[in-house]
């Protein structure tokens, strides 16, 4: 007996492409340091994911042990979209 293949009409395909049509934020290293001549570049599709990734790296490359809130905030504030 042959068993009739049900079509769902539920599972959307397009899910992935939903990042596709946001905005990434940018931000580069340098930015935060003018005095250093780091060329990092983190980009994510929201600011928390860039934060994310800029905390890493300047955590274990630059070795700053502790993140205050003010360098969270002017992190954050130097994120952008990418154009
Ligand atoms: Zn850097």
């Amino acid at each position: 007996m042959k068993r009739k293949e049900k079509k769902c009409n539920l599972c959307p395909r397009s899910q992935a492409k939903e990042d596709k049509d946001m905005a990434k934020k940018v931000l580069n290293c340098r930015d935060i340091d003018v005095n250093s001549d780091c060329k990092k570049k983190f980009s994510g599709y929201n600011e928390g994911e860039v934060l994310m990734k800029t905390i890493q790296h300047i955590m274990w490359d630059r070795k700053v042990e502790k993140i205050t809130p003010e360098l969270k905030d002017k992190i954050r504030s130097l994120i952008e979209d990418e154009s």
